[in-house]
Formats: structure tokens, C-alpha cells, sequence
């Protein structure tokens, strides 16, 4: 059975960073980015809901049904770098959190020493009944910050996908994290030179003969006879030159 893992993106539209940034719409980004790469990966069953924090109750806990762990994606203000919530008393919450850190934080340009933290007052951390984390990716207050949440989502996914991975002991797909050795370009081939001659089309054989219209023609003078066609250059040329003969057969 696949793994069913459930990621909530945050609700905070009102959380606003530089250039337009929107906390909502850049964790829903990001989430799109994450099902990409969950979606390659069939020991993965990927559940994403939007309703977030303040719906924990309601349907996100419903949707996240069944889910073996339950990731909360938001993005901070003030503080800088990445953030893994986890409950106090939740061992496999702390180790979960501690996978998606590893793979984070070298990555997210914050230096703040946020780190794997206990955290039991956030909802999405205490309400979940299976191991919770809520992972605040990087501060959006700051340019970096933002051009770093929005430039690299793919990078960022990857990164969740290996913590995901180290989690449950299992190896990355190589072609999911991008190890795979390109394959070798085919070399071009040379121009023919020479091509081969187009298909003769097909014509049935022997081709057809238009008839010929023969004439056999006498020649009193001579007392002998030529076969010559009608269009034959002699039949004009014996006209012409007032020879005398005469039509034997057609
Ligand atoms: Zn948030």
C-alpha cells in the first residue's frame, strides 16, 4: 500500500511579503509543485486540502482521513530560514520534522536559528492524529526570502519529497531528484548524398500499348508493299512526291 501523505497549505491570504508576494497563493504554489513530484512516485499517495488551519476541525481533519502523516505548508514573518513544528510528545512528529529540515534548511537562504522545534499550541500540530509537522519554509517579510519561495518551488519540492523519503527509509527515485545521468545525445547522421530513387509507382505490366493504326501499302511500281503506320513520315512523304500507292489493308 502506498503511503498517504496529507499536505495543508496555509489559509493566510492576508500575509503579504514583497512583489505581490501572498502567503496563500505561494504555499499553494509550492503544493502544486509537491503533487508533480508525489505523483512520480508511486509508493506515495498524495492528499492535499486548502482549508487549513482554522478548518482543522472540520474538513481538513475529514480529507486528511486515512493519511499515515499530515504536513502543514506556510511560509513566516520575522523570523528567517526554515522551521519544522512538531508535537512534544510525538516521537515519529519530531523525526518526520527533523527529515524535512535536513533537507530544507541548507536551502532556504534564512540563517535564523528556527530549526525542529516543539510546538504544541499550533493547531495543525496538536489536532492531527497522525504525525504532524508544520514547516514554516522561510520568512516571505524579506526579497530573498520571497524570490527564493517563489523562484525555487520545484527545488523546494524535491527537498519535502527526500525528507518524506528519509522518513520512511526509503531511497529517493533517482529520476525524481534529478541523479540520473542525462542519456548521451544521438550523434547526427550525414546527409545522404545519394538518395535512393523514389518508389516507381505501381503500373500493371506490360504496360498498356495504345494501338497503332498499320497501313499496308502497294506500291504498283515497285510491285511490292510496306507495312507503314498512318502518321508514318513515308505515307506523307509518297503524297508528296505524287508517288502512287495504294491502301491494301487497315
Ligand atoms: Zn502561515
Amino acid at each position: 500500500m502506498a503511503h498517504r501523505v496529507f499536505f495543508s497549505t496555509s489559509t493566510q491570504s492576508h500575509n503579504a511579503g514583497p512583489r505581490g508576494y501572498i502567503e496563500k497563493k505561494g504555499m499553494e504554489a509550492i503544493c502544486s509543485q509537491l503533487r508533480s513530484v508525489f505523483d512520480l512516485d508511486r509508493r506515495f499517495f498524495f492528499v492535499h486540502s486548502s482549508h487549513g488551519l482554522f478548518n482543522v476541525l472540520g474538513p481538513q481533519l475529514k480529507e486528511a482521513q486515512g493519511a499515515e502523516i499530515y504536513i502543514a505548508l506556510h511560509s513566516n514573518a520575522v523570523q528567517k530560514g526554515t522551521v519544522a513544528y512538531y508535537f512534544s510528545s510525538s516521537v515519529k512528529g519530531k523525526h518526520l520534522a527533523s527529515c524535512l529540515f535536513k533537507h530544507l534548511a541548507p536551502l532556504s537562504p534564512g540563517r535564523d536559528t528556527g530549526g525542529v522545534r516543539a510546538h504544541d499550541s499550533f493547531w495543525e500540530v496538536h489536532m492531527p492524529p497522525m504525525p504532524s509537522v508544520l514547516l514554516e519554509l522561510e520568512a516571505h517579510d524579506w526579497l530573498r526570502g520571497v524570490l527564493w519561495l517563489t523562484g525555487k518551488r520545484k527545488t523546494i519540492a524535491k527537498a519535502i519529497y527526500r525528507g518524506v523519503c528519509d522518513y520512511y527509509g526509503l531511497v529517493p527515485k533517482p529520476a525524481i531528484i534529478g541523479t540520473v545521468k542525462p542519456k548521451p545525445k544521438p550523434k547526427p547522421k550525414p546527409p545522404v548524398l545519394d538518395p535512393e530513387p523514389p518508389a516507381i509507382p505501381n503500373v500493371p505490366f506490360p504496360p498498356p500499348v495504345p494501338p497503332r493504326e498499320v497501313l499496308v501499302v502497294y506500291l504498283p511500281g515497285l510491285q511490292t508493299s510496306f507495312e507503314l503506320t498512318k502518321s508514318d513520315f513515308w505515307v506523307s512523304f509518297l503524297t508528296r512526291m505524287g508517288i502512287r500507292f495504294e491502301v491494301v489493308t487497315k
